[in-house]
């Protein structure tokens, strides 16, 4: 019986899913400074007007609430992006927090989801995997593969993981070799090797089938999306997005929900296809 057995289940939640937005919040920070030379440390302010923060407008998703996503002091209005990421990291916590439990050492997985955000994000954003996450991966997979190495004492596993994460990354070298960098970008075929050391040789395949999957599937409902604004059927904030199927779409995004579907649930995408259909 540790302490926190004594503490109601949807209590544990809660506070998981608290401590998650808090650290969203942090990851907002990240995306905000990373490659401008801008330091981490220091006071946060509104972009617009210069304005520090107060300790109440840094409570994570309830100051964005209650301030109507507008700044205090200037009344412009604050991205959506802030509320969405400590939003989306508030549950990747809780779901890595139930799922993982005694598996794999929990701090590693939120570290592991933590960088993750930062990739999407950053990715949707600039079209760039920044190389300083993509090696915070690759320690913690390593670190990750070095655990179950300890706890299982076999190392032919780990030995398996690098070839397979291997092989996964070397697929998406020659489609980015071949697609001449149009369909993926070659931070992707980096962020193939943590990600496919993550799951395991079990894994890669049906990360990357997943990948697509997802990716196909979001192409076609934007092209459909855009197929409808051109016939005025669309609100206008959506028709500023100009996409043909020759368009650059970030592809970690897609390539992170391919992973996780796998590391979280261990879904087989070759079964899928099998039982699914
Ligand atoms: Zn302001």
């Amino acid at each position: 019986m540790d302490a926190l057995s004594l503490v109601p289940f949807y209590w544990q939640v809660a506070m998981v899913f608290i401590f998650g937005s808090i650290i969203g919040s942090f990851l907002n920070v990240v995306l905000y400074r990373l490659h401008t030379g801008k330091s981490l440390a220091g006071h946060s302010h509104c972009l617009s007007c210069g304005h520090n923060l107060t300790a109440l407008e840094l409570v994570p998703l309830l100051s964005y609430v209650g301030l109507r996503g507008r700044c205090f002091s200037c009344r412009s209005y604050i991205p959506a992006r802030y509320f969405l990421v400590e939003l989306l990291t508030g549950c990747l916590f809780v779901t890595v927090w139930l799922v993982f439990v005694g598996v794999v050492p929990i701090l590693l997985a939120w570290l592991v989801v933590a960088a993750l955000v930062v990739v999407a994000v950053y990715d949707l954003r600039h079209f760039i995997i920044p190389d300083e996450l993509v090696l915070a991966l690759l320690v913690l997979a390593l670190a990750q593969n070095g655990y179950y190495l300890w706890l299982t004492n076999k190392s032919w596993l780990v030995v398996y993981n690098l070839l397979g994460a291997g092989l996964g990354a070397a697929f998406f070298f020659l489609i980015w070799h071949f697609s001449k960098g149009k369909w993926i970008g070659f931070g992707d075929v980096k962020l193939a090797f943590p990600l496919g050391l993550l799951v395991g040789y079990v894994g890669v395949f049906s990360m990357i089938a997943l990948a697509f999957w997802v990716g196909a599937a979001v192409s076609l409902l934007l092209l459909l999306g855009q197929h409808l604004a051109k016939r005025g059927q669309l609100p206008l904030r959506f028709r500023r997005y100009q996409l043909t199927m020759k368009s650059a779409v970030p592809f970690a995004p897609f390539l992170i929900i391919g992973f996780l579907l796998v590391w979280l649930w261990q879904i087989d995408a070759i079964a899928l296809l099998t039982y699914g259909g």
